[in-house]
């Protein structure tokens, strides 16, 4: 078969499948009638540009929900420039990952110097080159050409976790996805049709989260399947291939819930600089191999905040992954006895009310905390 026949068939065959089988009505891919766009017609770039920073970690039906909310929060950039930095965290809180959030706000300023405040309701007046997008902090190929294809309607290539999975299966190639990072791209380059690559591409998305998935893809009811090396020769679940999985390291933290004598609770904002930066969280920190976890949050407490507590009763302990390590939090109420609370290891502390404490933005582990904290006081909360 020659190889533009075959491109050719592939994107015929997976385009007619998802026009029966796709995921038709999210959200951002449809225009404000709620109707789906012409071939070509242009869509809401902002929308699409939100959308597609949320779901670079998390999966679609996770961030339909707050999509929503921050379209009515937010609902275009320049009301997103405008809004205060803890504003967004709050909106973005539970998603994970806050770094987006932050790069989201960042970028939202250097979109709006480009395109002028006056234009920025005019879509056609939005940047529609692979370089003006990946320029903004945390936009990457794959997501930039996601954003121009679904906006714009251009042949642009992309390659997140779904496609990567598809084209490696559709070569039966023995190199795991990272270590074929280049081929993947000129494949999904040649692929992507010049008419309609919005609905290729998210063709392929589809593809990926519905048919073609990690474990028991369901190849039988694959459009192209005839195509792939992986089904034909050998076990789709064979591929990709993985590269040795490394050791996930797992760290021990303590956690201090201060309470003074007004009861209220002490919290503080992390510091600009490191991960999460600018939210809140209780006190506390990494046990040290040699003392007990009381020792642990008595320490940590007067390192990092100059005073000296008794520490009571285990609230919770549990655990929580994130993509590099594994922390193992353990919770302690505790009593403020004396000394000068400073913010030595953080950028502010707040003694609070504990009913208040949904007012901040907090990090995933410590929603946890807080939930446990509310049952513990008997506080009622519907948002948790
Ligand atoms: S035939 Fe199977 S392995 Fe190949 S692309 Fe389709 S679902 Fe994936």
């Amino acid at each position: 078969m020659k190889l533009i026949t075959y491109f050719n068939d592939i994107q015929n065959d997976l385009l007619i499948w998802f026009s029966d089988n796709g995921r038709l009505r999210i959200p951002w891919k449809l225009k404000s009638d709620g109707s789906r766009p012409e071939t070509g017609e242009i869509l809401s770039p902002y929308g699409i540009w939100i959308a597609e920073v949320m779901l670079q970690q998390t999966q679609l039906k996770v961030v339909l929900r707050y999509w929503y909310k921050w379209m009515m929060t937010f609902p275009n950039l320049v009301s997103l420039t405008e809004a205060d930095e803890q504003e967004v965290l709050l909106v973005w809180q539970g998603l994970g990952y806050y770094s987006r959030a932050k790069r989201l706000h960042k970028s939202s300023k250097l979109l709006l110097n480009l395109i002028g405040e006056v234009n920025s309701s005019d879509f056609s007046f939005w940047p529609v080159e692979l370089d003006q997008w990946m320029a903004l902090p945390g936009i990457g190929r794959s997501t930039a050409g996601s954003i121009i294809s679904s906006a714009f309607d251009l042949p642009l290539p992309i390659l997140d976790g779904n496609v990567k999975r598809i084209l490696s299966r559709l070569l039966a190639s023995n190199k795991s996805t990272q270590k074929n990072t280049k081929r993947l791209w000129i494949l999904s380059e040649q692929l992507v049709p010049k008419d309609n690559p919005r609905d290729f591409n998210q063709a392929l998305m589809d593809l990926g989260a519905l048919v073609c998935t990690v474990k028991n893809p369901k190849c039988s009811f694959c459009p192209i399947r005839n195509y792939c090396l992986a089904f034909l020769k050998y076990d789709p679940i064979d591929f990709p291939k993985k590269d040795m999985k490394k050791v996930i390291p797992v760290q021990e933290i303590g956690i201090a819930l201060i309470f003074n004598n007004d009861e209220e609770i002490l919290i503080d904002q992390r510091l600009e600089k490191d991960s999460m930066g600018g939210m809140w969280e209780f006190p506390g920190g990494k046990k040290e191999s040699y003392e007990c976890i009381e020792k642990t949050i008595k320490r940590e407490i007067m390192e990092e905040i100059g005073i000296d507590i008794k520490v009571g009763e285990k609230l919770i302990s549990f655990e929580h992954s994130y993509s590099h390590k594994k922390l193992y939090f353990t919770v302690h109420l505790c009593e403020f006895l004396s000394g000068k609370p400073r913010p030595l290891a953080s950028q502010k502390l707040l003694w609070v009310d504990p009913s208040r404490l949904l007012e901040f933005p907090f990090p995933a582990a410590n929603t946890k905390i807080i939930s446990t904290l509310f049952k513990y006081l008997g506080i009622e909360k519907d948002n948790l």
